[in-house]
């Protein structure tokens, strides 16, 4: 009898909030002002056994920090993170330890992530060491034959210098897995490789998707790929997140302006939604998170911007199939453009 294909949720964020404190100039001292980044406000998101989710938005959205959140390096301001169900509070130690062990972060930088001084082996024999799994030749193979590069005796003493960004990416992936984790956070883990060689390493991580059944978060400002290789998408503008769906669907038929405006700028010949709307739109910048502007906070670039959308925060609309977009265009139904 096959086994079902189940995707209950692994690791999920509710209302997460993280504001970081700005160090003070004279001026604030003056003035007794104190400010604060917003860098990610009120954000949810559920990361699903054996699926991808993407999150996709420009550089400074505040999708780096979600994954550093999710990976506990820094502590909430509000809201809560649960693991299988249960608050998770991973603090310091063993706590931690055991909670890394089924949460881990790749990051964009393989280079920088891994000691130029240690060998392959190395860098993996202590993965396996300290979170309990024998660091023996023969697990230390398997994780490079997991992560394609063989044969393993080719790898396993080389230096991070000796290897191409592919293969050190590939060789940082292999330490996650050291830990046997249930969710990995990939932030941009192909923005810094070579063109050639990204689609063989986001290949390499939906394989372990389906192989391992691993929930995956996946960092982008590349929404175009997140069609590719993800299951679910959700766009993140200005520390919210302002629409999400299955891939499919946001990236073929986006509801939010602002998600219109990032498909417009990644060009892909095979889209089938009118991107007309959206090359009214003004690329411009985004805003400020010490002082983002009130009610949407995408308002000052929104070709569409109403009066309300300058005071009024717009909540979540659920629209078909599962899409949902946080944008005062959907508040009755019927009247958005689609
Ligand atoms: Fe544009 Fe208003 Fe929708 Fe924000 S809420 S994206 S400003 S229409």
């Amino acid at each position: 009898m096959t086994e079902p294909v189940t995707t209950e949720t692994v690791l999920e964020a509710r209302g997460v909030t993280k504001h970081f404190p700005v160090r003070r100039t004279g001026r604030d001292l003056a003035t007794r002002t104190r400010r604060t980044v917003h860098a990610v406000d009120d954000v949810s998101l559920e990361l699903r056994r054996g699926t991808v989710t993407a999150l996709v938005g420009e550089s400074g959205s505040g999708k780096s920090t979600v994954a550093r959140l999710l990976a506990q390096l820094h502590p909430l301001t509000s809201g809560e993170i649960r693991l299988h169900g249960a608050p998770a509070e991973a603090g310091r130690g063993r706590a931690f330890r055991a909670y890394v062990k089924q949460v881990q972060l790749i990051l964009q930088d393989p280079f920088a992530s891994l000691n130029p001084v240690h060998t392959v082996r190395y860098h993996l024999t202590r993965s396996l060491k300290i979170h309990g799994r024998g660091a023996t030749e023969e697990n230390l193979h398997a994780l490079l034959e997991r992560v394609q590069l063989t044969p393993p005796e080719s790898y396993a003493d080389k230096f991070p210098h000796e290897l191409s960004g592919g293969q050190r990416q590939r060789v940082a992936i292999a330490r996650a897995l050291g830990a046997d984790p249930q969710v990995l956070l990939a932030d941009e883990p192909v923005s810094m490789l070579d063109v050639s060689i990204r689609l063989g390493v986001l290949n390499l991580l939906k394989d372990l998707k389906e192989r391992l059944r691993l929930a995956v978060l996946y960092i982008t400002h590349d929404i175009a790929s997140a069609r590719y290789f993800a299951d679910t998408t959700l766009v993140m503008y200005a520390g919210r997140i302002v629409e999400g769906g299955d891939s499919e669907t946001v990236t073929q038929r986006p509801a939010h302006p602002y998600t219109q405006l990032l498909i417009a700028s990644a060009p892909d010949p095979d889209r089938v939604a009118d991107p007309g709307a959206a090359d009214e739109a003004d690329g411009g910048e985004p805003p400020s998170l010490i002082s983002p502007p009130p009610g949407c906070r995408f308002h000052p670039r929104c070709p569409r911007a109403m009066e309300r959308c300058r005071t009024e925060l717009p909540p979540r609309f659920d629209l078909a199939a599962g899409q949902w977009a946080a944008c005062w265009l959907y508040a009755e139904e019927g009247t958005g453009p689609r």
